[in-house]
Protein backbone atom coordinates (compact mmCIF):
# COMPACT_ATOMS: atom_id res chain seq x y z
CA UNK A 1 0.00 0.00 0.00
CA UNK A 2 1.08 3.64 -1.03
CA UNK A 3 2.68 4.50 2.46
CA UNK A 4 0.89 7.73 2.80
CA UNK A 5 -2.91 6.29 2.52
CA UNK A 6 -4.99 5.27 5.40
CA UNK A 7 -5.32 1.40 4.66
CA UNK A 8 -9.18 1.12 3.87
CA UNK A 9 -9.28 -2.28 3.47
CA UNK A 10 -6.70 -5.34 5.26
CA UNK A 11 -7.54 -9.07 3.89
CA UNK A 12 -5.02 -11.32 6.10
CA UNK A 13 -3.98 -15.05 4.98
CA UNK A 14 -7.55 -15.02 3.73
CA UNK A 15 -8.19 -18.69 1.95
CA UNK A 16 -11.12 -19.76 -0.18
CA UNK A 17 -11.00 -23.91 -1.01
CA UNK A 18 -13.91 -25.34 -2.72
CA UNK A 19 -14.80 -29.29 -2.21
CA UNK A 20 -14.75 -31.34 -5.29
CA UNK A 21 -16.77 -34.26 -5.99
CA UNK A 22 -15.58 -37.70 -5.12
CA UNK A 23 -14.68 -39.15 -8.83
CA UNK A 24 -14.89 -43.17 -7.10
CA UNK A 25 -16.24 -44.71 -4.42
CA UNK A 26 -14.10 -44.55 -1.00
CA UNK A 27 -11.98 -41.59 -2.86
CA UNK A 28 -10.70 -39.00 -0.38
CA UNK A 29 -12.57 -35.90 -1.03
CA UNK A 30 -10.41 -32.94 -2.38
CA UNK A 31 -10.14 -29.06 -2.54
CA UNK A 32 -9.73 -26.37 -5.23
CA UNK A 33 -7.94 -23.55 -3.19
CA UNK A 34 -9.00 -21.15 -5.71
CA UNK A 35 -7.53 -18.19 -3.07
CA UNK A 36 -4.65 -19.81 -1.11
CA UNK A 37 -3.59 -17.49 1.76
CA UNK A 38 -3.68 -13.91 0.60
CA UNK A 39 -2.56 -10.82 2.25
CA UNK A 40 -3.88 -7.61 0.56
CA UNK A 41 -4.15 -4.05 1.75
CA UNK A 42 -5.91 -1.20 -0.16
CA UNK A 43 -5.63 2.25 1.12
CA UNK A 44 -8.07 5.01 0.91
CA UNK A 45 -8.83 6.49 -2.36
CA UNK A 46 -6.15 3.98 -3.59
CA UNK A 47 -7.11 1.90 -7.14
CA UNK A 48 -5.49 -1.56 -6.77
CA UNK A 49 -4.45 -3.75 -10.03
CA UNK A 50 -5.50 -7.22 -9.40
CA UNK A 51 -3.98 -9.17 -12.85
CA UNK A 52 -3.37 -12.31 -14.11
CA UNK A 53 -4.77 -15.47 -16.24
CA UNK A 54 -7.95 -17.06 -15.82
CA UNK A 55 -8.55 -19.20 -13.05
CA UNK A 56 -5.82 -17.32 -10.95
CA UNK A 57 -8.68 -16.43 -8.04
CA UNK A 58 -8.76 -12.69 -8.94
CA UNK A 59 -12.84 -13.14 -9.27
CA UNK A 60 -13.18 -15.11 -6.09
CA UNK A 61 -10.83 -12.74 -4.05
CA UNK A 62 -13.34 -9.91 -5.33
CA UNK A 63 -16.47 -12.07 -4.45
CA UNK A 64 -14.87 -12.66 -0.84
CA UNK A 65 -14.21 -9.06 -0.50
CA UNK A 66 -17.57 -8.01 -1.43
CA UNK A 67 -19.09 -11.04 1.10
CA UNK A 68 -21.03 -12.78 -2.23
CA UNK A 69 -18.35 -15.62 -0.79
CA UNK A 70 -17.60 -16.68 2.70
CA UNK A 71 -13.67 -17.43 3.19
CA UNK A 72 -12.60 -20.83 3.91
CA UNK A 73 -10.20 -19.13 6.73
CA UNK A 74 -8.48 -15.98 7.07
CA UNK A 75 -9.68 -12.23 7.82
CA UNK A 76 -11.37 -9.49 5.84
CA UNK A 77 -11.70 -5.79 7.69
CA UNK A 78 -12.46 -2.57 6.47
CA UNK A 79 -11.63 0.61 8.29
CA UNK A 80 -14.78 2.50 7.06
CA UNK A 81 -16.30 5.43 8.39
CA UNK A 82 -19.33 3.72 8.08
CA UNK A 83 -21.62 2.74 11.20
CA UNK A 84 -22.02 -0.80 11.93
CA UNK A 85 -25.50 -2.19 10.66
CA UNK A 86 -27.89 -1.80 13.96
CA UNK A 87 -28.94 -5.68 13.67
CA UNK A 88 -25.91 -6.63 13.76
CA UNK A 89 -25.62 -8.67 9.99
CA UNK A 90 -22.15 -9.08 8.55
CA UNK A 91 -23.31 -9.65 5.75
CA UNK A 92 -24.44 -6.35 5.02
CA UNK A 93 -21.96 -4.92 6.70
CA UNK A 94 -19.43 -6.42 3.99
CA UNK A 95 -22.32 -5.31 1.21
CA UNK A 96 -22.07 -1.61 2.18
CA UNK A 97 -18.51 -1.87 2.54
CA UNK A 98 -17.85 -3.20 -0.55
CA UNK A 99 -19.79 -3.51 -3.71
CA UNK A 100 -18.76 -5.08 -7.31
CA UNK A 101 -19.24 -4.47 -10.70
CA UNK A 102 -19.34 -7.51 -12.69
CA UNK A 103 -18.30 -8.55 -16.14
CA UNK A 104 -21.36 -9.28 -17.71
CA UNK A 105 -23.76 -6.50 -16.91
CA UNK A 106 -27.03 -7.78 -17.88
CA UNK A 107 -26.46 -11.26 -15.90
CA UNK A 108 -26.14 -9.07 -13.08
CA UNK A 109 -29.38 -7.04 -12.72
CA UNK A 110 -32.36 -9.44 -12.49
CA UNK A 111 -34.41 -8.93 -16.39
CA UNK A 112 -37.33 -8.69 -14.76
CA UNK A 113 -37.16 -5.62 -12.62
CA UNK A 114 -37.13 -2.00 -14.25
CA UNK A 115 -33.89 -0.11 -13.92
CA UNK A 116 -35.74 2.07 -11.61
CA UNK A 117 -36.58 -0.99 -9.40
CA UNK A 118 -32.82 -1.94 -10.09
CA UNK A 119 -30.88 0.84 -8.81
CA UNK A 120 -33.77 1.45 -5.59
CA UNK A 121 -33.84 -1.83 -4.23
CA UNK A 122 -30.17 -1.53 -2.36
CA UNK A 123 -31.02 2.04 -0.96
CA UNK A 124 -34.07 0.39 0.63
CA UNK A 125 -32.42 -2.61 1.54
CA UNK A 126 -29.65 -0.52 3.29
CA UNK A 127 -32.08 2.06 4.32
CA UNK A 128 -29.86 4.57 2.52
CA UNK A 129 -32.29 7.25 2.47
CA UNK A 130 -35.85 7.82 3.78
CA UNK A 131 -38.52 5.79 1.86
CA UNK A 132 -39.91 9.36 0.19
CA UNK A 133 -36.59 10.21 -0.99
CA UNK A 134 -35.69 7.39 -2.90
CA UNK A 135 -37.20 8.29 -6.01
CA UNK A 136 -35.12 11.37 -6.23
CA UNK A 137 -31.89 9.43 -5.26
CA UNK A 138 -32.09 7.09 -7.78
CA UNK A 139 -32.56 10.30 -10.40
CA UNK A 140 -29.45 11.67 -9.52
CA UNK A 141 -27.85 8.12 -9.10
CA UNK A 142 -28.92 7.74 -13.26
CA UNK A 143 -27.56 11.36 -14.40
CA UNK A 144 -24.34 10.56 -12.28
CA UNK A 145 -23.57 7.59 -14.97
CA UNK A 146 -25.45 9.41 -17.88
CA UNK A 147 -28.46 8.31 -17.91
CA UNK A 148 -31.52 10.38 -18.86
CA UNK A 149 -34.10 9.65 -15.95
CA UNK A 150 -36.62 8.00 -18.21
CA UNK A 151 -34.29 5.25 -18.36
CA UNK A 152 -35.51 4.60 -15.31
CA UNK A 153 -39.17 3.16 -16.85
CA UNK A 154 -37.42 0.59 -19.00
CA UNK A 155 -36.20 -3.22 -18.43
CA UNK A 156 -32.63 -4.35 -18.77
CA UNK A 157 -32.75 -5.71 -21.94
CA UNK A 158 -34.27 -3.09 -23.46
CA UNK A 159 -30.87 -0.47 -23.28
CA UNK A 160 -27.36 -1.48 -25.01
CA UNK A 161 -24.18 -3.28 -22.67
CA UNK A 162 -22.80 -0.09 -22.57
CA UNK A 163 -25.85 1.21 -20.97
CA UNK A 164 -26.63 -1.96 -18.83
CA UNK A 165 -23.29 -1.74 -17.11
CA UNK A 166 -23.95 2.34 -16.44
CA UNK A 167 -27.12 1.07 -14.38
CA UNK A 168 -24.83 -1.32 -12.76
CA UNK A 169 -22.41 0.89 -11.73
CA UNK A 170 -25.24 2.90 -10.44
CA UNK A 171 -26.63 0.13 -8.41
CA UNK A 172 -22.88 -0.30 -6.83
CA UNK A 173 -22.98 3.30 -6.17
CA UNK A 174 -25.88 3.39 -4.98
CA UNK A 175 -24.92 1.92 -1.05
CA UNK A 176 -22.38 4.84 -1.07
CA UNK A 177 -19.61 2.05 -0.21
CA UNK A 178 -16.03 3.36 -0.23
CA UNK A 179 -14.69 0.17 -2.26
CA UNK A 180 -15.71 -0.75 -5.55
CA UNK A 181 -14.74 -3.77 -6.86
CA UNK A 182 -14.70 -3.90 -10.78
CA UNK A 183 -14.40 -7.24 -11.99
CA UNK A 184 -13.45 -7.22 -16.14
CA UNK A 185 -15.76 -4.59 -16.44
CA UNK A 186 -14.89 -3.52 -19.68
CA UNK A 187 -14.34 -6.82 -21.18
CA UNK A 188 -18.32 -7.67 -22.67
CA UNK A 189 -18.50 -4.36 -24.07
CA UNK A 190 -17.79 -3.02 -27.74
CA UNK A 191 -14.23 -1.34 -27.91
CA UNK A 192 -16.05 1.79 -29.02
CA UNK A 193 -18.27 1.40 -25.41
CA UNK A 194 -14.83 0.60 -23.39
CA UNK A 195 -13.36 4.13 -23.54
CA UNK A 196 -16.54 5.51 -22.20
CA UNK A 197 -17.19 3.36 -19.36
CA UNK A 198 -13.58 3.75 -18.66
CA UNK A 199 -13.61 6.99 -18.16
CA UNK A 200 -17.09 6.68 -16.31
CA UNK A 201 -15.37 5.17 -13.59
CA UNK A 202 -12.08 7.26 -13.54
CA UNK A 203 -14.68 10.08 -13.09
CA UNK A 204 -17.03 8.88 -10.25
CA UNK A 205 -13.84 7.12 -8.81
CA UNK A 206 -12.38 10.29 -8.54
CA UNK A 207 -15.56 12.41 -7.60
CA UNK A 208 -16.75 10.39 -4.53
CA UNK A 209 -13.15 9.66 -3.67
CA UNK A 210 -13.24 5.67 -3.68
CA UNK A 211 -10.92 3.07 -3.29
CA UNK A 212 -10.84 0.68 -6.67
CA UNK A 213 -10.08 -3.04 -7.19
CA UNK A 214 -9.87 -3.42 -10.52
CA UNK A 215 -9.53 -6.91 -11.92
CA UNK A 216 -8.67 -6.72 -15.38
CA UNK A 217 -6.18 -9.00 -17.77
CA UNK A 218 -6.09 -5.94 -19.79
CA UNK A 219 -2.62 -4.92 -18.24
CA UNK A 220 -2.16 -1.30 -20.92
CA UNK A 221 -5.70 -0.45 -18.79
CA UNK A 222 -4.40 -1.22 -15.44
CA UNK A 223 -1.15 0.82 -16.04
CA UNK A 224 -3.44 3.75 -17.06
CA UNK A 225 -5.91 3.29 -14.10
CA UNK A 226 -4.41 1.39 -11.00
CA UNK A 227 -1.40 2.99 -8.09
CA UNK A 228 -0.56 -0.31 -7.74
CA UNK A 229 -0.75 -3.85 -9.11
CA UNK A 230 -0.92 -7.06 -7.67
CA UNK A 231 -0.07 -9.94 -9.59
CA UNK A 232 -1.62 -13.72 -9.21
CA UNK A 233 -0.63 -16.91 -9.58
CA UNK A 234 -2.80 -20.04 -8.55
CA UNK A 235 -4.69 -18.48 -6.08
CA UNK A 236 -1.46 -16.11 -4.31
CA UNK A 237 0.01 -12.68 -4.96
CA UNK A 238 3.34 -13.14 -6.47
CA UNK A 239 4.38 -9.59 -6.61
CA UNK A 240 3.19 -6.15 -5.83
CA UNK A 241 3.70 -2.98 -6.11
CA UNK A 242 3.30 0.44 -7.56
CA UNK A 243 2.56 0.47 -11.11
CA UNK A 244 5.32 2.41 -12.17
CA UNK A 245 7.99 -0.14 -10.68
CA UNK A 246 6.10 -3.01 -11.35
CA UNK A 247 5.89 -2.37 -15.17
CA UNK A 248 9.51 -0.77 -15.35
CA UNK A 249 11.24 -3.09 -13.69
CA UNK A 250 9.31 -6.62 -12.80
CA UNK A 251 10.75 -8.62 -10.51
CA UNK A 252 8.55 -12.08 -10.57
CA UNK A 253 9.77 -13.85 -14.19
CA UNK A 254 5.78 -14.91 -13.90
CA UNK A 255 5.11 -11.04 -13.80
CA UNK A 256 7.95 -10.46 -16.76
CA UNK A 257 6.52 -12.78 -18.84
CA UNK A 258 3.29 -11.23 -18.69
CA UNK A 259 4.26 -8.08 -19.35
CA UNK A 260 6.36 -9.35 -22.54
CA UNK A 261 2.98 -10.55 -23.92
CA UNK A 262 1.20 -6.71 -24.51
CA UNK A 263 3.20 -4.84 -26.80
CA UNK A 264 1.03 -1.73 -26.27
CA UNK A 265 2.28 -1.82 -22.24
CA UNK A 266 5.35 0.62 -22.03
CA UNK A 267 7.63 -1.35 -19.78
CA UNK A 268 11.19 -2.13 -19.53
CA UNK A 269 10.97 -6.22 -20.27
CA UNK A 270 12.84 -6.49 -23.31
CA UNK A 271 11.74 -10.19 -25.97
CA UNK A 272 8.71 -11.56 -25.24
CA UNK A 273 8.85 -14.38 -22.91
CA UNK A 274 6.57 -17.71 -23.89
CA UNK A 275 5.77 -19.53 -20.93
CA UNK A 276 5.83 -23.61 -21.60
CA UNK A 277 2.18 -25.48 -20.38
CA UNK A 278 -0.67 -23.80 -19.06
CA UNK A 279 -1.02 -23.44 -15.11
CA UNK A 280 -1.20 -26.22 -12.79
CA UNK A 281 -4.34 -27.08 -11.41
CA UNK A 282 -6.14 -25.18 -8.05
CA UNK A 283 -6.76 -28.48 -7.39
CA UNK A 284 -3.39 -29.77 -7.87
CA UNK A 285 -0.90 -27.34 -7.18
CA UNK A 286 2.71 -28.75 -7.24
CA UNK A 287 4.82 -28.05 -3.99
CA UNK A 288 7.85 -25.52 -3.55
CA UNK A 289 6.89 -22.17 -6.06
CA UNK A 290 3.51 -22.80 -7.56
CA UNK A 291 4.55 -21.55 -10.83
CA UNK A 292 7.99 -23.77 -10.89
CA UNK A 293 6.67 -25.83 -13.27
CA UNK A 294 6.68 -23.05 -16.19
CA UNK A 295 9.86 -21.03 -14.81
CA UNK A 296 12.80 -20.91 -17.01
CA UNK A 297 15.31 -19.87 -13.60
CA UNK A 298 13.66 -22.66 -11.41
CA UNK A 299 16.18 -24.35 -9.21
CA UNK A 300 16.68 -27.21 -6.44
CA UNK A 301 15.11 -24.94 -4.28
CA UNK A 302 12.17 -23.49 -6.11
CA UNK A 303 10.67 -27.31 -6.28
CA UNK A 304 10.96 -27.81 -2.80
CA UNK A 305 10.36 -24.40 -0.45
CA UNK A 306 7.50 -22.03 -0.80
CA UNK A 307 8.44 -18.42 -1.53
CA UNK A 308 6.95 -15.78 0.36
CA UNK A 309 5.83 -12.53 -0.13
CA UNK A 310 9.03 -10.56 0.77
CA UNK A 311 9.75 -6.80 0.47
CA UNK A 312 12.04 -6.09 -2.28
CA UNK A 313 12.87 -2.17 -3.82
CA UNK A 314 9.59 -0.59 -2.73
CA UNK A 315 7.59 -3.66 -3.88
CA UNK A 316 6.75 -7.46 -2.49
CA UNK A 317 8.17 -10.58 -4.44
CA UNK A 318 7.04 -13.93 -3.60
CA UNK A 319 10.43 -15.38 -5.53
CA UNK A 320 14.05 -17.01 -4.31
CA UNK A 321 15.60 -15.57 -7.51
CA UNK A 322 14.10 -12.61 -8.20
CA UNK A 323 14.90 -10.76 -11.46
FE1 LIG B 1 10.87 -19.22 -10.71
FE2 LIG B 1 11.96 -20.21 -8.52
FE3 LIG B 1 11.15 -17.70 -8.54
FE4 LIG B 1 9.38 -19.66 -8.54
S1 LIG B 1 10.81 -19.18 -6.91
S2 LIG B 1 9.34 -17.87 -9.80
S3 LIG B 1 10.41 -21.18 -9.79
S4 LIG B 1 12.79 -18.59 -9.77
Amino acid sequence: MNENAEPLLQCEELVKAFSLPRTRLFERRRSLFAVGGVDLTVGAEETVGLVGESGCGKTTLGRLIVGLEQPTSGSISFNTRKEPSSGGNEHLDLARNAQMVFQDPLGSLNPRKRIRNAISEPLRIHEIVPADEIDERVDDLLQEVGLPIEFGARFPMQVSGGQQQRVAIARALSVESELLVADEPLSSLDVSVQAQILDLLRRIRDRRRLSVIFISHDLAVVQQLCNRVAVMYLGKIVEEGPTRTLFQRPRHPYTTALLSAVPRVKTAAGERIRLSGEPASAANIPPGCPFHTRCWKAADICRTEVPKLEPLDGAQVACHLPE
